[in-house]
């Protein structure tokens, strides 16, 4: 019996009768089973499979059983639906004939396929998944599906070699070599792989995507018991097809399953070989199902660019395919199992200071991080919202290879000649406008603002600081001073009598925000301050500030504001320092630099945080004529400022920003969740603020929107609920009430979506609380 010959209403019937569910049927392509895709009026959807009359039902069984097994465990795969009477196979008879049935929810998605060019990001996640995927599988088994089928790929060359014959003349050369290949280098190896059920069919139909992220998996029919790297031979050979770069794609997805299921050299050996089985296996199949079943289109659903493939992948040699595919494999050390946290937590309680912090009420163990991702010692993907650090995405393979290039060629310090520190410095002039030509090189964005203020004291011969309320420039003795975040925070003294106080201009909150001019106004209360410290026979040395506030909680100021307290600054005499620890390198959106949106031009700029991605490299920027006021017969060395391998991991950094169109993507997706999240703001009064630029945006909650009552316990409820979902936010601002969203750059259009339905259901969940929102 065809597969066609059951209609849309029969299998609607079934559904109803069998699982007792009202829903339309629409048929959906398919191999071997009739498939039917089922939707509720209440929009729930299943996909209903019939199997042929002569299915093996011990192996339906095995792999609703797996399915089962997986519920829980592994996010976006098909969850099986029981029958009225509880079994996970429906048996039901068609025009006579019986046939087993089995429905699964529906996961929703785009294929893969339809998404191409895919990013390597989203090749290393569905690597990570797949490597989640079997290691949950690893403790399954059924003897059912320890058989072989056709797309056993611990058997294509014996697939391989029956088709030969319909395969075109070029076609069946490269299948033949290829079959030979499997044979002297996979087939002997085949004993010593590690073994296990396997999906064994991650193509890029079955991988489904959501607004490009991975969404999910489907199809189980082909599982077995096989060799598990027969998985990402798989999914990499169908990653590559129709890439620019196939060897790259395939190699993220090798990449992605070895951070989480290693690799063994055999498993690496025999990688290539399989990958290019697995394509021939497909072309054979397609070519011999040509003459037999050419009315079934579906079957021939991949043929031309697996064609493709195999023809350009086979002009290359072996080696160098073997090469780049393991290249990430033989430099990255598996990790080794993770202790429990709980130990963890006790030894870091006896050798830690008491003063270190930890985020969350349990604590993540983080072991793994890439793009926007970061995975837990379990496997688990948490979607990062918050690292401003890791600017270009985690463990960028760009950064990575500058970095590990150079360390493995030279690190020294800057009493030597090197190219690198003068690159960098030459990169970074240019997107600074003039006179900030002058440069020094550090570690940290603590070194650089207390660097900062040693060229603002030589230059201007005066003492004092101003620094606006709620500010944090870093954890050094010189910068507690300046930094009321810690002076007036707990344990904190106070501000020493060389630092004063401006009002944090906050549009929302701020001392001026009624006044018509506000920015006038903030200029007025400096010249205040300034006139009393002079009435004190005092001097202005400089004026510090980030544009938008970091943990001022994300504060954006009216516009003109900086203009105008620069001006009294200069009046004075005084510099003023931008830090750019935070907002600086596209993080805004607008502009690459954060004082560039308030439209003035700071004597002195500080860099950090997301200038070496991670690894420590800070910076300060001056002009010519400050630079030589420091310039006093006193040495400035840095033993680790400046040297090769931070200059190497600085330029990566930008080329990166450049080569991925960083700056522009951020202002687009930056846009997008700002406006996501002033809607939600409509619907929640607890949302008294959204604001911030590009993707560095706060969501102040309030109790009371006149009052503007701060909600902290709400802030960080909400936190915490949404780590829970596997979404990672932090807590900011002076009165702790203010979520903080600085993602590394790569996020996209997706992960905000992600990012919004999860605060909304945490939303609504605090309003179930006790809480109100
Ligand atoms: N300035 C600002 C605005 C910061 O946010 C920080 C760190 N949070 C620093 C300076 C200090 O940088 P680091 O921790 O690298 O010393």
């Amino acid at each position: 019996m065809s597969a066609l010959s059951i209609s849309p209403t029969e299998a609607a019937r079934l559904v109803a009768d069998c699982y007792g569910l009202q829903a339309e049927a629409h048929p959906l392509p398919g191999e071997h089973d009739a498939n039917f895709r089922l939707t509720a009026a209440d929009g729930r959807a299943w996909v209903l499979k019939i199997a042929p009359p002569d299915a093996d039902r011990a192996r339906l069984e095995a792999q609703m059983a797996a399915l089962a097994h997986l519920e829980g465990r592994v996010e976006g795969l098909p969850r099986p639906v029981p029958t009225r009477s509880g079994d996970l196979l429906a048996k039901v008879s068609f025009q006579g004939q019986r046939r087993l049935a089995r429905l699964l929810t529906f996961v929703p998605g785009e294929p893969l396929a339809h998404a191409r060019p895919a990013t390597p990001w989203l090749l290393r996640h569905i690597g990570a998944f797949l490597a989640r995927l079997d290691a949950a599988l690893a403790d399954f088994d059924a003897p059912a599906l320890r058989h072989t089928h056709l797309w056993d790929l611990a058997r294509a060359h014996e697939v391989i070699r029956p088709r030969l014959e319909f395969l075109p003349p070029d076609l069946r050369d490269i299948a033949a070599s290829v079959m030979e290949d499997f044979a002297q280098r996979v087939v002997p190896l085949l004993p010593h792989l590690p073994a296990q059920v396997i999906h064994q069919d991650a193509n890029d139909y079955n991988l489904l995507l959501h607004e490009g992220n991975l969404a999910g998996l489907v199809d189980f029919g082909d599982m077995l018991h096989g060799p598990r790297v027969a998985e990402v031979a798989i999914a990499a050979a169908y990653a590559l097809l129709d890439e620019d770069d196939p060897l790259a794609a395939a190699a993220e997805v090798a990449a992605g399953y070895h951070v989480w299921q290693p690799l063994t050299p055999a498993e690496q050996t025999v990688l290539p070989t399989l990958v290019l089985a697995r394509l021939a296996v497909s072309a054979a199949i397609a070519a011999e199902r040509a003459r037999t079943a050419p009315d079934n289109p579906y079957l021939q659903i991949s043929t031309a660019p697996v064609v493709r493939a195999l023809r350009a992948l086979h002009t290359l040699p072996r080696e160098a395919i073997h090469a780049r595919l393991t290249a990430f494999c033989t430099a990255t050390a598996p990790l080794p199992p993770p202790p429990p946290a709980a130990a963890l937590l006790a030894r870091r309680r006896r050798l830690l200071g008491p003063s270190l912090s930890l985020h969350y009420r349990r604590p993540l163990h983080i072991v793994r991080g890439f793009g926007q991702y970061l995975y837990d010692a379990q496997g688990r993907p948490y979607l990062d919202c918050v690292n401003n650090v890791c600017h270009v995405g985690h463990s960028h393979p760009r950064v990575v290879a500058a970095l590990a290039q150079q360390a493995a060629t030279l690190n020294t310090n800057t009493r030597y000649l090197h190219e690198n520190i003068l690159r960098l410095a030459e990169r970074l002039s240019a997107t600074l406008p003039e006179p900030l030509r002058v440069w020094f090189f550090v570690n940290s964005g603590s070194e650089a603002n207390d660097l900062a203020l040693r060229l603002a004291w030589a230059y201007t011969g005066q003492r004092d600081v101003l620094v606006l309320e709620g500010a944090y420039h870093g954890n050094l003795s010189s910068l507690i001073a300046i930094s009321p975040y810690k002076f007036d925070g707990p344990g904190g003294q106070g501000a020493p009598e060389w630092v004063h106080k401006l009002p944090m201009p906050c549009a929302y909150r701020g001392t001026y925000r009624h006044e018509p001019d506000p920015a006038r106004a903030y200029g007025e209360h400096a010249r205040r301050v300034i006139a009393a410290v002079q009435a004190q026979g005092h001097g202005i040395a400089a004026f510090i500030a980030e544009a938008l506030m970091g943990t001022g909680g994300q504060v954006v100021f009216p516009p003109e504001t900086l203009r105008e307290i620069y001006q009294a600054v200069h009046e004075a005499g005084g510099v003023c320092i931008a830090d750019e620890v935070q907002i600086g390198f596209g993080r805004v959106g607008e502009a690459f630099w954060g004082f560039q949106t308030q439209g003035v031009v700071p004597e002195i700029v500080t860099f950090g945080k997301p200038m070496g991605n991670g690894h420590p490299l800070a910076a300060v920027v001056t002009t010519p004529e400050i630079a030589q006021a420091f310039a006093t017969g006193m040495e400035y060395f840095n033993t680790f400022g400046g040297n090769p391998v931070s200059c190497a991991v600085g330029l990566a950094v930008l080329d990166v920003l450049e080569a991925e169109g960083l700056q522009e993507h951020v202002r687009e997706v930056g846009a997008a969740l700002k406006g996501w999240l002033r809607e939600i703001a409509d619907r929640y009064p607890l949302i008294g603020d959204v604001r911030g630029l590009g993707l560095f945006l706060g969501v102040e909650l309030v109790r009371d929107r006149e009052t503007l009552e701060p909600a902290a316990e709400e802030a960080a409820a909400l936190v915490e609920y949404a780590k829970d979902r596997g979404v990672l936010l932090g807590v900011d601002g002076p009165l702790h009430n203010v979520l903080k969203i600085k993602p590394p750059l790569p996020f996209t259009h997706a992960d905000a979506e992600r990012l919004v339905e999860v605060m909304e259901e945490g939303l609504r969940h605090l309003r179930k609380t006790s809480l109100k929102a």
